[in-house]
């Protein structure tokens, strides 16, 4: 039997903290930065006898945002929270406060993926077991608010998993509702994975946990369905267990078998009130679609329609300073349609190699320069127009960056307006012309290239002022007469 036989099956079960000014359940600060360990806490977070949580309400509100814009119905009726108990060092109350009957958002869909369900709940706090026979636990993380968000069993392949998180991770940023870096585990994937022969009947399913990167997902998920089919193959059957994923040996390991696997108790939390949606008015669906930005989707289709590349239309959905940059310059070239596909260019390759190459700072370039998507629009009506080469276009793009000023009088200062009007051209093209019997001949023999010679020397004559374009078509006359 071959691979090819087997139907792959994968469910995802992602975790995103949210970014909001406090924890979930009391008023210690969400700081992801601070370094110092065991700063942010309080008895609420700590879970001291005797106090009481209370809700974060920005924190709902980032989760029903995420289910409006998934086109998922809201529990606008009821919801409320559980306890899900369980002993182990990161959390302190002994239990996590979560959601289990009545999750805030279920239904809708992201990337062609059915979701099944989004609720929030509180983080763990964060342990480190690297620093010698004895375990350090930080409780800034503990309480910080969480969305869980689980997919139905209906990805089929560790790229099709992988582009799903990514646009999750662009969504949970367009919406500002979490950072979503999966390095910093701000997002963690959890993938569900089985194989079957039969479609129409699931294999059993593994679950892999800590993965943080995009890529350990697809490398895990890719793993696991090898390992999957080489176990079946040899005759033997998959155990439905936890596995975790080793980065350094590119491999997966067994962490928890079913057997073991916890009971835990769900209740509702007593200390809590239950949420009726419906009595918030801006948690009304209206309100909250209202509130949305463009959605990273719709982003992309917009740019594609206009004509972008699907790399450039990519990076200005995924990168908001240089997509909102580029929506500006693209407004201000009004019809030209040329120097709207030369600004996407510029900015994809020109202004982001620049800021790469030399640290230049872009967002300060652009609070000091407040014509600034102006004046590039500007100098991209000048390329289209071929008033510039793309050399010229280049250097004075630096100069607007290094000492400012405007692109028109800058081409102007340095001389370097292109040369279109063809008497200029002949009179520079003719003694070229006389001095080079023999590239003539060999273009008159059908030599095409030879032609270049001559545009290449018209170029360097005019010190690279002269439009290619019409130095070519003047010796082609010239040479024809
Ligand atoms: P559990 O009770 O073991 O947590 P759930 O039914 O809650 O299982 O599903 C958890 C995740 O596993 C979901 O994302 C779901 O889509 C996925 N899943 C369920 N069954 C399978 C399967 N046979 N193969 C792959 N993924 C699965
Ligand atoms: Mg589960
Ligand atoms: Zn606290």
């Amino acid at each position: 039997m071959s691979e090819s036989e087997y139907f792959t099956t994968i469910g995802l079960e992602i975790h995103a903290e949210l970014k909001t000014n406090t924890k979930m359940f009391c008023r210690c600060k969400n700081d992801p930065d601070e370094e110092r360990p065991n700063v942010n806490v309080c008895p609420i977070c700590m879970g001291h006898p005797g106090t009481l949580p209370y809700i974060n309400k920005e924190a709902v509100k980032h989760v029903l945002k995420v289910g409006v814009a998934l086109g998922s119905h809201l529990a606008t009726e009821f919801t409320e929270f559980d306890r899900k108990n369980y002993f182990y060092p990161d959390i302190p109350k002994g239990y996590q406060i979560s959601q289990y009957k009545y999750p805030l958002v279920s239904g809708g869909s992201l990337h062609g993926v059915d979701i099944t369900r989004i609720h929030l709940e509180e983080d763990t706090a964060k342990s480190s077991h690297d620093t010698g026979d004895y375990s350090l636990v930080d409780f800034n993380r503990a309480g910080l608010p969480l969305m869980e968000l689980v997919t139905e069993p209906v990805i089929h392949s560790a790229k099709q998993a992988g582009d799903f998180a990514r646009e999750l991770q662009l969504l949970l940023r367009t919406l500002k509702v979490g950072e979503a870096n999966m390095e910093k585990g701000e997002m963690r994937v959890e993938a569900n994975i089985s194989v079957s022969k039969d479609k129409n009947k699931f294999g059993t399913k593994v679950e892999v946990k800590n993965l943080n990167s995009f890529r350990s997902v697809e490398r895990a998920i890719d793993y696991e369905v090898q390992r999957h089919i080489e176990v079946l193959e040899k005759g033997g059957t998959i155990e439905q267990e936890t596995r975790g994923w080793d980065e350094n040996k590119q491999s997966t390991f067994s962490q928890r078998k079913k057997e073991n696997s916890h009971d835990y108790r769900y209740f509702p939390d007593p200390d809590l009130p239950k949420i009726k949606l419906a009595e918030v008015p801006e948690f009304s669906r209206d309100a909250l679609a209202a509130e949305l930005p463009e959605l990273p989707w719709a982003k992309r289709q917009r740019f594609l329609d206009m004509g972008l590349k699907a790399e450039d239309a990519e990076m200005f959905v995924s990168n908001e300073l240089y997509g909102n940059f580029y929506d500006k310059v693209a407004s201000q070239c009004g019809d030209n349609k040329k120097a709207v596909q030369l600004a996407a260019n510029y900015i994809a390759t020109d202004v982001a190699g620049f800021v790469k190459t030399s640290g230049f700072d872009f967002p300060a370039w652009l609070t000091r320069r407040n014509d600034g998507a102006e004046a590039f629009a500007k100098l991209m009506i000048m390329l289209a127009e071929g008033k510039l080469s793309s050399r010229a276009g280049k250097d004075i793009l630096k100069i607007m960056f290094e000492k400012g000023g405007d692109p028109a009088e800058i081409a102007e200062r340095e001389g370097m307006l292109q040369k279109n009007d063809e008497a200029s051209i002949e009179a520079l093209l003719k003694p070229l012309i006389e001095a080079n019997p023999q590239v003539v001949a060999d273009y008159k023999a059908g030599k095409e290239s030879a032609l270049m010679f001559f545009v290449g020397q018209g170029m360097k004559a005019s010190k690279g002022s002269a439009n290619p374009e019409v130095l070519k078509q003047v010796a082609i006359k010239l040479i024809s007469n």
